[in-house]
């Protein structure tokens, strides 16, 4: 079994998928290592482990909407798209979505997966409560303060099979791209570029000059529609994707056509491949307040990047006080790499850029490529002492750790 870059074989044993919560529980207790698996669209071995992998394919996909308490409760195994359907059906949306409808809501926000916005924080900020199982089997249910280290628990907690998220009010999102804004301008205009929307993605191949697209994602309720030029960059004529010269049929209406916010948010279509599909991804937090020097720093390795390169996206994530969050404590300027499918010159290539961004505490994503034992995460994160620490009072004997998680610490 292969996650869906196809990077990485899992080594479990087998793989269990549950149809009901005693069933789970019963695996749970029967195994000695358990890691549970969302749509395994991570890039590296964080869902595996040596002993049982559990799928929620076949468990029931409850979405249970709370009009009143604006909440919903969704359960393992739910995509995003197919959450953002039910949503916007009975007039509701989430604040905002990754690039993709594909991923599953809790493995994502267990890996701490954003969008953009300098308004939006990252997907588990939303996490109202989380019902997992823990490695003796019990039932255990997290809300209120301690949501904080378990938001982001890299699927190390206990084996989730409900989430509830609050939820808002549905909106419209018009969604216009603007081409070749000089590296220059993006520098020296960093806020008005990143601000220019609801949610923006600048993209770049690192040209000496040229950002090569951007991509303004606006809310009709409260924006202002950004007009013919963005920094002299040039309103799109024509439909684009991210990466040059792929088809733009998997991407989501674009040229200020006026939609539904699910329709708009992700740069991809549910019923399509996102992004280029035969890909690896790395991606990077710095503080915002660092951006433009982290931006020079990556950009002076522009001529060593470029060969291993599809396209790089640059996002903006605002602050949380979520343990593991890549956005705790500081507003964020995230620097993503879409790279060719070339594992041993990709692995040889990113301690370059890690070491181009340890002064400015880069942060990896916990779901893409980074070197392993390449970081100190205790150092990085200010409460991961003490998420280590919860984490080993809900399971001792490190059932839900694999290999991955080791080297980073755990
Ligand atoms: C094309 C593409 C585009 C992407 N775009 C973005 C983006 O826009 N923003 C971004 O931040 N990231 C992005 N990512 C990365 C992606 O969002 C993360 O890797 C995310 O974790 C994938 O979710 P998943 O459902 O596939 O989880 P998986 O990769 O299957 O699992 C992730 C983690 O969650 C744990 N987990 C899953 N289910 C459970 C459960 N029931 N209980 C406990 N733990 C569980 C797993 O054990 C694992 O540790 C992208 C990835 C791809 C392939």
């Amino acid at each position: 079994m292969k996650n869906w870059s196809g990077n990485v074989t899992f080594d479990a044993a087998l793989v269990v998928r549950p149809t009901n919560i005693e069933d789970l529980k019963s695996a749970i207790t029967a195994a000695e290592n358990v890691r549970a698996l969302g749509s395994v669209h991570s890039f590296n071995k964080i869902a595996d482990c040596k002993d049982l992998l559990l799928s929620f394919e076949h468990f029931p996909k409850d979405i249970e909407i709370d009009v009143a308490g604006a909440q919903v409760r969704v359960a393992a195994g739910v995509r995003y798209g197919e959450l953002a359907i039910a949503l916007n059906e009975v007039g509701f949306a989430l604040p905002n979505m990754g690039s993709l409808p594909h991923i599953t809501v809790v493995g994502a926000t267990s890996t701490g997966t954003h969008g953009s916005g300098l308004r939006n924080q990252n997907l588990s900020a939303a996490v109202c409560a989380i019902e997992l199982i823990t490695s003796t089997g019990d039932d255990l249910s997290i809300s209120g303060d301690e949501l904080k280290a378990a938001r982001v628990g890299l699927g190390a907690l206990g084996i989730i099979h409900h989430v509830t998220l609050k939820i808002v009010p549905a909106f419209e999102v018009a969604q216009s791209i603007y081409l070749d804004l000089p590296f220059e301008n993006l520098i020296n205009h960093f806020e008005g570029v990143m601000g220019a929307g609801y949610s923006v993605s600048a993209f770049t191949t690192w040209g000496e000059l040229l950002v090569d697209q951007i991509w303004v994602k606006s809310r009709i309720d409260i924006d202002t529609l950004p007009g013919d030029e963005l920094f002299s960059a040039n309103l799109a004529k024509q439909k684009s994707h991210p990466l040059p010269g792929a088809s733009t049929e998997s991407a989501t209406e674009q040229m200020g056509v006026v939609g539904p916010w699910h329709e708009r948010l992700p740069h991809f279509k549910l019923d399509f491949t996102p992004s280029f599909g035969d890909e690896l991804q790395s991606e990077y937090f710095v503080d915002f307040k660092d951006a433009r020097a982290a931006l020079q720093a990556v950009h002076a390795l522009r001529h060593q990047i470029q060969p291993l390169l599809l396209v790089t996206e640059l996002r903006t994530i605002a602050a949380d006080d979520n343990w593991l969050s890549e956005a705790y404590g500081r507003n964020s300027l995230a620097i993503h790499f879409t790279w060719k499918p070339d594992v041993p010159g990709v692995t040889a290539f990113l301690p370059t850029i890690e070491a181009a961004l340890a002064p400015f505490k880069a942060r990896p994503h916990w779901g893409k490529l980074f070197t392993d034992n390449g970081f100190d995460f205790y150092e990085l994160y200010p409460q991961f002492k003490s998420w280590a620490t919860y984490r080993a009072g809900l399971d001792p004997d490190r059932k839900f750790v694999n290999e991955l998680l080791g080297t980073w610490g755990i």
